[in-house]
C-alpha cells in the first residue's frame, strides 16, 4: 500500500494549482500558505487517526482551501471580476483605476504624506494644491479645486455662488441622474431657490434673459447625461449661456457631470462635451465627476474663475465635503496621466476598455472558449457580438458593439448559472440574455482570465 502521507500534495504544489489563482489576486500570500498549512495538517491529522484512508485530489484540497479562505474573510466588499461590459458600472464602484493612480492611493493610505504641508517652506498649504494644476491643465480653467464627488461640487457651488438667491434652470434640464440625485432638490439643499425657466422640450435664450432680475444668484446649466430629448427640441448652448451671464453680471454653472477629458466625439460617442469646452466657453464654473468618464477615484471636480472657486473654497461646507489622502493621491495621478494623450489610453483603464476594439475581444473570447470547452458541464458555448453599454449615468444610448463569450450549463438555469458565480471567490458578474450568460472580456482584465476560467469551472461543477 502507498503511503497515504505521499499521496498529500506538497505547499508549493497547491499554490500553482488553477483554482487558487483567483485567491492570489484577493488575499496575501502569507495567508493562502497559512490556509494551505492548516488544511493539509488537517488531512495529516485524519491519516494518523485512520479517518482518511486516501487523501482528495489536489484539486479538491485547493477547493477546500479556498472556501477556508473565503469564510476567513467575511469582508462585505470583495473582489469582483466585472463580466458585464459595463464599463462604469455604478454598483461595482464606477471606474477601475490607473496602476499609477492605485498605488498612489495605497503609499497614502499605508503612511504619512504632505497632505497639508509644504515640503519647501515647512509651512501649511492647502491639500488642494496637488490637484489644482491638473484639473486646470484638462479643463484650461485659471482654478480649480476638488471635493467629494460632483454632487457635493453641485451642492457647494449653488451655495457659494447664490445661497438665498435664485437659480434659473431650464425646465428640460431638472434631472434625475440616479440615487437620488435630483436637480430641484440639490438646488433646495443648497440653500438656493430654483427658477424654472423653458418647457421640458424647447428653452430659448429669451426665457433666460427674462428671468433674470435683482435677486438672480446664478444661471445652472445641467448636462442631461442619462436621458436624451428627441424630435422637436431646442436648448441653449453653453457659449450662448455665458455670453447671456456676462451681460446681466450674473455667473453661470455648467455641470457637465461625465467628464470627458479626451475628445470622445471622436472616438465615437458625439453627444460627450468635453470638461474643457464650457471653460472655453466663457462659463463661470464647470462641474464633473472623478470616476466616470475621467478613470479615477470618486470626486467632483471644480474648475472655473478664480473668485469663485475662492468663494467656494471659503464655504464653510468644504470641510464636510473635502477629499480624504487617499483620493487625492489618487485623482493627482490620474490627472498626471492625462499629460501624455497617447499614453492615457493605455493607462486609464475606463479609456482603454471603452476603446478596445471587438477584434481584440473575438480573440480573448475565442481563447476563453477553447480552455472552457475542455471542460465537461456545458450545454453551449459559443462567440457572439453582441451590444454593450458605458453605464454610470454616461453616454446612455450610446450601445458600443462589443463580442462575447455565451454559455449555457447542462442542467443548471443561467439564473442558477449566474448566482454560483457571484458567490464564488472571486465574485462574477455577467450578463444574462435568452437562457445564456454572456461574458464580456471588455470590462475584465487580462490578468483575470485565469481566474475568470476556475470560476466558470467551479460553477458549472456546482462549487462552491
Ligand atoms: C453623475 C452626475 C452627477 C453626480 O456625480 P457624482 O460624482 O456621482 O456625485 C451630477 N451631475 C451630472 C450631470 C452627472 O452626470
Amino acid at each position: 500500500m502507498t503511503n497515504p502521507y505521499r499521496l498529500l500534495p506538497s505547499v508549493t504544489e497547491l499554490l500553482e494549482r488553477p483554482e487558487l489563482t483567483g485567491s492570489l489576486a484577493a488575499f496575501s500570500r502569507e495567508i493562502i500558505v497559512e490556509t494551505i498549512r492548516r488544511e493539509l495538517d488537517r488531512l495529516r491529522a485524519g491519516i494518523a487517526a485512520n479517518a482518511v484512508s486516501e487523501p482528495p485530489s489536489p484539486a479538491a484540497i485547493a477547493e477546500r482551501v479556498v472556501a477556508s479562505l473565503h469564510s476567513l474573510n467575511p469582508s462585505k466588499l470583495r473582489p469582483v471580476i466585472n463580466a458585464t461590459g459595463i464599463v462604469l458600472h455604478t454598483n461595482l464602484g464606477r471606474a477601475p483605476m490607473a496602476e499609477s493612480a492605485a498605488r498612489a492611493a495605497y503609499d497614502a493610505a499605508r503612511g504619512y504624506l504632505n497632505l497639508e504641508l509644504d515640503l519647501a517652506t515647512g509651512e501649511r498649504s492647502s491639500r488642494q494644491d496637488a490637484v489644482r494644476e491638473g484639473i486646470c491643465r484638462i479643463t484650461g480653467a485659471e482654478a480649480a479645486t476638488a471635493v467629494n464627488n460632483c454632487a457635493a461640487a453641485t451642492v457647494i457651488a449653488l451655495r457659494a455662488l447664490a445661497a438665498g438667491k435664485e437659480v434659473i434652470v431650464s425646465r428640460g434640464q431638472l434631472v434625475e441622474i440616479g440615487g437620488s440625485f435630483r436637480i430641484p432638490e440639490i438646488l433646495e439643499v443648497s440653500g438656493a431657490t430654483l427658477r424654472e425657466v423653458g418647457t421640458t422640450n424647447i428653452t430659448r435664450a429669451a426665457d433666460y434673459e427674462n428671468a433674470i432680475g435683482p435677486n438672480t444668484g446664478a444661471i445652472l446649466r445641467v448636462h442631461a447625461s442619462n436621458y436624451k430629448l428627441r424630435g422637436f427640441t431646442q436648448a441653449v448652448g453653453v457659449e450662448e449661456l455665458a455670453a447671456i451671464g456676462r451681460k446681466h453680471g450674473v455667473p453661470v454653472i455648467d455641470d457637465v457631470g461625465s467628464g470627458a477629458a479626451v475628445d470622445f466625439a471622436a472616438l465615437g460617442f458625439p453627444d460627450e462635451p468635453l470638461v474643457g469646452t464650457g471653460i472655453r466657453a466663457g462659463a463661470d464654473v464647470v462641474l464633473f465627476s472623478g470616476d466616470k468618464l475621467l478613470g479615477g477615484p470618486q470626486a467632483g471636480m471644480i474648475a472655473g474663475k478664480k473668485r469663485w472657486i475662492d468663494a467656494i473654497e471659503k464655504d464653510p461646507l468644504m470641510r464636510a465635503v473635502r477629499l480624504d489622502k487617499m483620493a487625492l493621491a489618487a485623482l493627482e495621478a490620474t490627472l498626471a496621466a492625462y499629460r501624455d494623450p497617447v499614453q492615457v489610453f493605455a493607462e486609464v483603464p475606463v479609456l482603454r476598455m471603452l476603446t478596445t476594439p471587438t477584434d481584440e475581444l473575438r480573440t480573448r473570447c475565442e481563447r476563453l472558449a477553447e480552455r472552457l470547452r475542455e471542460i465537461e458541464g456545458f450545454a453551449s458555448c459559443e462567440v457572439l457580438d453582441d451590444i454593450a453599454y458605458v453605464g454610470g449615468g454616461s453616454l446612455p444610448d450610446q450601445a458600443i458593439p462589443t463580442v462575447v463569450l455565451a454559455l449555457a450549463a447542462k442542467g443548471i438555469g443561467e439564473e442558477e448559472f449566474a448566482r454560483r458565480l457571484r458567490v464564488g471567490v472571486p465574485a462574477v458578474l455577467a450578463r444574462l440574455k435568452n437562457g445564456r450568460v454572456l461574458f464580456d472580456p471588455r470590462t475584465v482584465f487580462d490578468s483575470q482570465d485565469d481566474a475568470l476560467v476556475t470560476a466558470i469551472r467551479s460553477a458549472v461543477r456546482g462549487s462552491p
